[in-house]
């Protein structure tokens, strides 16, 4: 059956704790999640409507404690896909009622019957098959598919209008449903892997079928589908597709895995033959057949605020298995699921983060890196890359992993995009950091950008371990560019503490940055207006 032991338990206020507990306290592993300016809770949030949907994208089962009116107008923009939706409940905040709201696929009544006898009350269950047969038969539980949505939806009337059903095959969720049920019915419903085109079936498939493949090409797809017809499968029924281990780094498979719907294993115990297709009594768990090409992918959290973080970044987040960061920003890029292993590590350790992250992708895990702003500015996709060749010679294994790096918004573009433009022209981005390069390399390249008259962008400016050289570095500045060129000044950009500043060089000092402030000093051209900074875009 459905666990849902990942639970959001959603609250706005203090007054809902009492029952979030309750509910809690069912459920292993779920978490509370409270409005940060308001109430005290196991994870906290600051945009209620924001926070919601990140949930909801990531599948994570909700349990709203507020008016339904509210959950649904937050999720309105993201309800398109009925098939795909996690469980989504609103729960009074005493308790005293519990509407399940979307999800009916993924077992949200199976969740409201749970919860209601949790708290003692009725739940509102509107779903009339549910109701009479207390299961929902359209939504059959893990590595069960139903065939046809629209011959579902039929034989659930006909049920309602009075009709029996037999049970063909095993279908062991409904030995406890209460169906009419009679062995010499019309209708039947029909747990079979194999293609089954009678109106009056309810057929589900189980997903017990595995292609295994040896030759890899092109027509890997078609060849499955045709192996799968010959054998009348329901290409339902797949459960994996597996090739031999060699194969792992051949895009074609992964293309035919996707098009097929199934994960793609790799395993040494692929037959001989090109194409073997075996069926199992019982639906069959891919994650127990060989093993998944690993993934390692560097992703970068925009400045702080989610809204900043690109979907391909948040997809990544959500899919990955273990998440590998620096404690402050693996903090931001937070709620995780249970099943997520999360590793936080020193800043400066960034050189074993990655060797570490290659070693949990070469066994096979979906692994993410995680960076503040973009993952490849003064960040952790340059560290992946030197581990990588580092690495070279000794663990070939680690080019066999799938490394992608994601674009992320830079502190420098969105502290830009808050001032206004002042980087609407050419521009360079300089670490006042000198952990990893010589003083003197940094000073030769700001007096090389003030020649050119380059807009600059200075990250990393002053810290405590480097007191002196943010003055050092505007002294040189001064030297090339008059007192009066706007400075802009961000801290904290997209967070909830950012300050914006505009200052001039002349008033420009040490005091007025820390290693979370970003320092962009403007060329010969820039200039305000009004609240703004920009740089023209012609000289
Ligand atoms: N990869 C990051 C930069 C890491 S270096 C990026 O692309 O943004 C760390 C430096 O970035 C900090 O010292 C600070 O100068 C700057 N920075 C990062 N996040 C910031 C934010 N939210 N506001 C202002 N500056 C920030």
């Amino acid at each position: 059956m459905k666990t849902f032991s990942t639970l959001a338990i959603v609250v706005l206020g203090g007054s809902a704790m009492q029952t979030a507990r309750r509910i809690q306290a069912r459920f292993a592993e779920s978490r509370v999640h409270g409005l940060a300016s308001r109430v005290n809770a196991d994870i906290a949030y600051d945009d209620f409507g924001a926070h919601v949907r990140a949930l909801y994208a990531a599948g994570t089962p909700i349990v709203a404690l507020c008016s339904a009116g509210i959950v649904i107008r937050a999720l309105a923009p993201c309800l398109a896909d009925k098939q795909a939706e996690p469980p989504v409940l609103a729960v009074a905040q005493d308790g005293s009622a519990v509407v399940p709201l979307v999800g009916g696929m993924s077992g949200v009544n199976v969740l409201a019957r749970e919860i209601a006898a949790t708290l003692g009350v009725a739940p509102a269950i509107t779903t009339s098959g549910e109701l009479r047969f207390g299961t929902c038969l359209l939504a059959p539980p893990e590595g069960y598919a139903l065939a046809d949505i629209e011959r579902g939806k039929r034989f659930v009337s006909d049920l309602l209008a009075g009709e029996a059903t037999r049970i063909e095959g095993h279908a062991p969720w409904l030995d406890h449903a209460d169906l009419p049920r009679d062995d010499d019915a019309r209708l039947a419903v029909r747990v079979t892997p194999h293609i089954d085109d009678d109106n009056d079936s309810l057929v589900i498939h189980p997903r017990c079928a595995v292609a295994w493949v040896r030759k890899v090409n092109e027509s890997v797809t078609e060849r499955v589908r045709d192996a799968l017809r010959e054998h009348r499968l329901s290409p339902l029924a797949l459960a994996a597709l597996v090739a031999p281990m060699h194969a792992m780094t051949c895009d074609a498979l992964a293309d035919a895995a996707r098009a097929l719907h199934v994960p793609l294993r790799f395993s040494d115990d692929v037959p001989s033959h090109d194409i073997v297709i075996t069926v199992a009594n019982e639906p069959v768990d891919a994650q127990t057949i060989g093993r998944a090409r690993g993934t390692l992918t560097v992703i970068g959290l925009g400045p702080g605020n989610v809204d900043f973080m690109t979907p391909a970044s948040k997809a990544a987040l959500v899919a990955a298995q273990d998440v590998l960061g620096y404690e402050t920003y693996l903090r931001m890029a937070g709620p995780y699921r249970a099943d997520q292993r999360v590793h936080m590590t020193d800043n400066r350790e960034e050189l074993q983060r990655a060797r570490h992250a290659f070693e949990l992708a070469s066994e096979g895990r979906n692994v993410v890196v995680v960076s503040s702003g973009d993952p490849g500015v003064f960040a952790m996709a340059a560290a992946v890359l030197e581990a990588l060749d580092e690495g070279h010679a000794m663990h070939p294994e680690w080019h066999a992993v799938k490394l992608s790096i994601l674009p992320g918004v830079s502190a420098s573009l969105a502290t830009a995009a808050r001032a206004g433009a002042p980087l609407g022209h050419d521009f360079c981005v300089l670490s006042l950091s000198d952990n990893l390069k010589p003083w003197d390399v940094i000073e030769k390249r700001i007096r090389h950008a003030c020649e050119a008259d380059l807009v600059m962008a200075f990250y990393n400016p002053l810290s405590k371990a480097r007191p002196w050289q943010f003055d050092r570095a505007m002294d040189i500045v001064r030297e090339h560019r008059d007192a009066a060129t706007p400075v802009v000044l961000g801290r904290d950009v997209g967070r909830r503490a950012e300050t914006m500043r505009t200052v001039t060089l002349g008033e420009l000092h040490g005091g007025l940055v820390d290693m979370r402030t970003m320092v962009i000093v403007g060329s010969s051209r820039t200039r305000t207006i009004g609240e703004w900074v920009y740089t023209p875009r012609w000289y």
